[in-house]
């Protein structure tokens, strides 16, 4: 892959810093409120939640662990999931009689949620629901239920604010669509 050029590489600007700020901030109020008084337990799971993930908990209120989980989907391509998945990290504590909300950056087929959402409901939490700062419809192939969402996008290749493309492109504050090019270069 060839060296990124972190401005010159994103088409458009699909959702500004202060929109996302926004957003997350009436995300975590609804939070608070809906989890008032229960031991909530979000899920991060990274990498490409990390930056969600740590603006979402400072807009919550209320008491609240966290864990994190790191998988990786393996058999796709760098643009496309397969859904099939690996867990590289697992929770370091129980969730067992918790209410635990998983906080994902994107859904798109559905699959790797669909799969984690199964594992962490054989963990026996009292409740397990879905917050995600994107979804991308069109591409969905098994339906899930998101609970907390973010913005609808269309169906492009976005980054930064954690997702990433190679690898890169995690740390740009804002969300952009990657220029088509790109993944097209050697
Ligand atoms: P799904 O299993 O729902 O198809 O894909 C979920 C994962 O694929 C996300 O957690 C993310 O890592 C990756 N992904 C899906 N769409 C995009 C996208 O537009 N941009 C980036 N950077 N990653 C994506």
């Amino acid at each position: 892959m060839r060296m990124p050029d972190l401005v010159g590489d994103v088409a458009s600007v699909l959702l500004t810093e202060e929109q996302i700020h926004q957003r997350v901030t009436e995300l975590g109020a609804r939070i608070s409120a809906d989890y008032q008084g229960r031991e909530l337990t979000l899920v991060s799971v990274l990498k490409g939640s990390l930056p969600f993930m740590a603006d979402l908990m400072r807009a919550i209120s209320i008491p609240v662990s966290i864990d994190l989980m790191e998988v990786s989907s393996y058999g796709g391509t760098a643009t496309e999931s397969s859904g099939l998945v690996r867990i590289l990290k697992d929770l370091s504590k129980p969730i067992e009689g918790r209410h635990a909300l998983i906080v994902e950056d994107i859904i798109d087929t559905g699959l790797t949620l669909n799969y984690l959402s199964g594992y962490l409901r054989g963990k026996n939490p009292s409740t397990l629901h879905i917050c995600t700062l994107l979804d991308k419809p069109a591409r969905r192939l098994v339906d899930i239920p998101i609970d907390y969402l973010g913005f609808t996008i269309p169906d492009q290749f976005v980054i930064g604010y954690g997702l990433d493309y190679g690898e890169y492109y995690r740390n740009l504050p804002f969300i952009g669509v990657l220029r088509p090019e790109v993944y097209a270069a050697p």
